[in-house]
C-alpha cells in the first residue's frame, strides 16, 4: 500500500490532518458503498473542514474566557416574562454584532443576565466569531497592573480586537477616576467598531454615582447606548426558585436586596 502512505504523507504535509486520519476508513466505506470519485472526495474534505471548525470554536471558547458554556436553549423565557422572547431570538442572529452595536442586559441579581450574554457569545463562537469575557472588576484590575507595569495599550488590544467584548457585573463595584477613565477607553475605542455586551444592576440614573464622575458616566453612555438593544428585566432571581423547588423558605428578592435598581 505504498500509495496509500503516500496519500496519507501528502494530506499531512498539505495540513488536511483530519482528511489523513480518516482516509482509511473512507476508502473502505466508499469501497463499500460503491461512492463516486467526487462523492469520496467531498465527503473526506467535508470531515477535515468540520474537524477544524470544531477545533476552532474550541480555541475560541477556552480564549473567550466565559464562565460557563450555557446556551440560550437552556434559557426558561417562560420563567422570565419581562423578556422579549422575540427581541433575544433577533439578537441570537448576531445582526446586532455585524453592525457593532451593543447589548445592554439590566436587572436585579439572579434573574439571568450573564446567562443571556453568555448564551449570546455562545452564539457567536459557534458562527465563527471572537469573544472575550470579563466582569468590571476584573477588567479594572487587569488593566491597572498593566498601567502600573508599562504594559497598558498591549493590554487594550485583548479587550479591543474581538467581536464582542463582554463587560459582566456593573454596579457592584463602586470605580475610582482612574477606573471609570480605563473603562471610558473601551467604549470609546469600540464605538461602531465592536460589540460590547454589558450587564448591570443599576439604572443609567446611577451610573454617576458609580463612576465617581457624572462627566465621564454621561459620556460612556452617550457611546454605549447610540445604538443598543437594551434588555431590562424585571423579575424574580432564579436562584430562588431552585430554593423553593429543596423546601427552604423563600424571601422576596427585594428584602435581599432593597438597594437595588
Ligand atoms: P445574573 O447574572 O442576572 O445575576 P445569572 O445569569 O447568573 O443571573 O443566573 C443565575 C443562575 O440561574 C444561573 O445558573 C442561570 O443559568 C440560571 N438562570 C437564570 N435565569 C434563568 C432562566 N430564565 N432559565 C434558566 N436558567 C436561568
Ligand atoms: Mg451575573
Amino acid at each position: 500500500m505504498l500509495e496509500l502512505e503516500h496519500t496519507r504523507e501528502l494530506l499531512i504535509e498539505m495540513g488536511l490532518v483530519s482528511a489523513a486520519a480518516l482516509l482509511d476508513a473512507r476508502l473502505e466505506a466508499a469501497a463499500k458503498g460503491e461512492l463516486t470519485y467526487l462523492s469520496f472526495l467531498s465527503g473526506l474534505l467535508d470531515a477535515e473542514r468540520q474537524e477544524r471548525r470544531r477545533r476552532s470554536e474550541e480555541v475560541r471558547i477556552k480564549l473567550s474566557r466565559l464562565p460557563h458554556r450555557k446556551t440560550l436553549e437552556e434559557f426558561d423565557f417562560t420563567f422570565q416574562p419581562s423578556i422579549d422572547a422575540r427581541q433575544v431570538k433577533e439578537l441570537s442572529t448576531l445582526a446586532f454584532a455585524a453592525r457593532k452595536e451593543n447589548v445592554i442586559l439590566l436587572g436585579p441579581p439572579g434573574v439571568g443576565k450573564t446567562h443571556l450574554a453568555v448564551g449570546l457569545s455562545m452564539q457567536a463562537l459557534r458562527a465563527g466569531l471572537t469573544v472575550y469575557y470579563a466582569t468590571l472588576p476584573q477588567l479594572i484590575a487587569d488593566l491597572k497592573k498593566a498601567e502600573q507595569t508599562g504594559k497598558l495599550e498591549r493590554r487594550m488590544k485583548a479587550y479591543l480586537r474581538t467581536n464582542i467584548l463582554v463587560v459582566d457585573e456593573v454596579g457592584y463595584m463602586q470605580l475610582d477616576r482612574q477606573a471609570a477613565e480605563l473603562l471610558f477607553r473601551i467604549v470609546c475605542t469600540r464605538y461602531e467598531t465592536g460589540s460590547i455586551i454589558l450587564t448591570s444592576n443599576k439604572f443609567f440614573t446611577n451610573w454617576g454615582e458609580l463612576m465617581s464622575d457624572a462627566v465621564i458616566a454621561t459620556a460612556m453612555l452617550d457611546r454605549l447606548l447610540h445604538h443598543a438593544h437594551v434588555i431590562n428585566i424585571r423579575g424574580e432571581t432564579y436562584r430562588l426558585k431552585d430554593r423553593a423547588k429543596a423546601g427552604f423558605v423563600t424571601v422576596p428578592p427585594a428584602a435581599i436586596h432593597p438597594a437595588v435598581l
